[in-house]
């Protein structure tokens, strides 16, 4: 990795990535706040709710405690407490004693069970309460106060108060009360009303696994869990119905974290999309510049040969006629090898202007391969090269721009050359297989290392490895062989053991409807 790109990356991480990961962070400990304070609000509202029916159990008897007022017990006690008995079917005894005089009265429902002994001590033993009843009381505040279980066998609980009839005195009442029958005859309506479909509202027995009441078949989840205030041993327990509210906040949590996820996978796969399309702009920079030095020094070589020996035969220094000859050869084959530098460079700038025109007709393959290798042949021993050309027997006709296929050819012969220092022999071959019609340049020369061999023909690129550093060239020839074939609709192939040498193979497609 260059400095450039690596700066690069240094940037994109401290801009884009630390960002996401701390947004990231934030988010995630944001979520664990918000389930916490949904899982509060929850609990607050549950605890509201259970507050609510307590509130309204203690209004209800509050109610009843109202009705015994008005009705002025002790004018005509008999009357009335039967009349309230009959009544309120709840309430199986109620006990009252004159506060001032503590005259007692009572009346139960059920003769047999008259709960006399409970009560008489218990208006005695409750006397400390019964003052402060009646301060409540002159303070205008009706206080029930529960007593707890009071029967033995039965569940029957009991409520004190004081009320203030009309004929003046307090009077300290207690009313025992039926549990279940209290629960059925005044909460089980008010419940309903509150749990409607929402919630599951139940009373239990503490320490008992059977429910009293219950508004509909739980579903399994936590109960919150209050006693009755006016039914110390019972218990006031609600849960939401359906889904529990852990399983909402779970399921609420998972899907904002994998939406998270989500945005975080889309965002480090663009950062590492931009990041790749930034590293190949630099290595692209990088290339290019390597291009200009490439190519001043291709064009500095002949341009340094030719000037030298035009000077000395200007000055007159080659004596004989041989020594002339032999310079004038240099002078054209350096000029040569310029125009071979200089077309290729004019070639590539029209592919990459898009400017680059082929005019195709039917030729023969086979007949190109043969023509070019004739007039190259020459040239070839020149280098000190030993040849081999394999035709195939059967014309090769092809739709091609004649001209582009000799200029592809000749690149593959001249890199042949020129990446084969020492084992200097080349194959050229043309054959059929299957509807494609190919020409194969091998040579025994350096060779391509196997990971560049992709990278072979983008433009500009050249294996900067070993032996093939000091062979001059521009990188551009198998970039126009490339596009050459691309516009042939055929292909290029390369097979390649480095160190062994090179084959590559010009793949054209068959006219289609040809026979051949
Ligand atoms: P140039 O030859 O000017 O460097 P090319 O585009 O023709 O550019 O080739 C790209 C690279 O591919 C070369 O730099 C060379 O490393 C490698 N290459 C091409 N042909 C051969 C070959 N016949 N043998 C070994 N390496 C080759």
């Amino acid at each position: 990795m260059s400095a450039a790109v690596r700066k690069i990356a240094f940037i994109l991480i401290s801009i884009i990535v630390v960002p996401i990961l701390l947004y990231t962070a934030l988010q995630v400990n944001q979520l664990e706040d918000t389930e916490e304070m949904m899982w509060e609000i929850y609990e607050q509202q549950m605890n509201a709710i259970l507050f609510s029916i307590n509130q309204y159990s203690n209004d209800v008897v509050t109610g009843l405690a109202k009705q015994l007022e008005y009705a002025d017990p002790l004018d005509q006690p008999d009357t009335v407490l039967n009349h309230f008995l009959n009544y309120h079917k709840e309430v199986v005894a109620i006990h009252m004693m004159d506060v001032s005089s503590r005259q007692v009265v009572w009346m139960s429902r059920d003769p047999s069970e008259s709960f006399e002994d409970i009560t008489s001590t218990t208006m005695a033993d409750y006397g400390d309460m019964m003052e402060r009843l009646v301060r409540y009381k002159k303070a205008n505040f009706m206080k029930i106060e529960p007593l707890g279980k009071l029967g033995n066998a039965s569940e029957v609980y009991g409520m004190a108060f004081v009320i203030e009839p009309i004929s003046g005195s307090f009077v300290f009442c207690l009313a025992l009360v039926e549990a279940v029958d209290f629960m059925e005859f005044f909460l089980v309506p008010k419940v309903q009303q509150v749990a409607a479909d929402g919630f599951v509202i139940q009373f239990r027995k503490s320490g008992q696994s059977t429910t009293v009441y219950q508004t509909k078949e739980s579903t399994g989840q936590e109960f919150f869990v209050r006693s009755l205030w006016l039914l110390p041993d019972y218990n006031l327990e609600i849960a939401l119905h359906g889904e529990s509210i852990k399983n909402i906040v779970d399921e609420r949590t998972m899907l904002n974290l994998s939406m998270l996820g989500v945005v975080i996978f889309i965002l480090i796969v663009g950062v590492i999309l931009v990041f790749k399309n930034i590293q190949k702009e630099v290595q692209l920079a990088q290339t290019k510049s390597d291009f200009v030095s490439n190519v001043s020094h291709e064009i500095r070589t002949p341009l340094a040969l030719i000037s030298m020996f035009a000077e000395t035969l200007l000055l007159g220094r080659a004596k004989s006629e041989a020594k002339k000859m032999e310079y004038y050869d240099i002078i054209s084959k350096e000029a040569s090898r310029l125009r071979n530098i200089v077309n290729k460079i004019l070639n590539f700038s029209q592919i990459e202007a898009n400017k680059k025109q082929y005019n195709k007709s039917e030729c023969d393959l086979g007949g190109i391969v043969d023509e070019v290798l004739n007039t190259y042949s020459f040239h070839l021993q020149n280098k000190g090269f030993e040849y081999e050309l394999q035709l195939a027997e059967e014309p090769m006709i092809i739709l091609a721009d004649r001209e582009a296929v000799i200029e592809a050819l000749i690149n593959l012969l001249d890199n042949a050359i020129k990446y084969s220092p020492q084992e200097k022999s080349i194959t050229v071959s043309t054959r059929k297989r299957a509807s494609q019609y190919l020409v194969q340049v091998t040579d025994k020369g350096l060779g391509i290392p196997p990971k560049k061999r992709d990278q072979i023909f983008d433009k500009f690129y050249r294996v900067t490895e070993g032996d093939i550093y000091s062979v001059q060239g521009a990188g551009l020839g198998l970039s126009i062989v490339k596009h050459i074939m691309d516009a042939h609709e055929g292909n290029i192939e390369v097979e390649s053991v480095f160190g062994k040498g090179s084959s590559f193979k010009l793949v054209f497609p068959q006219i289609t409807g040809n026979k051949q």
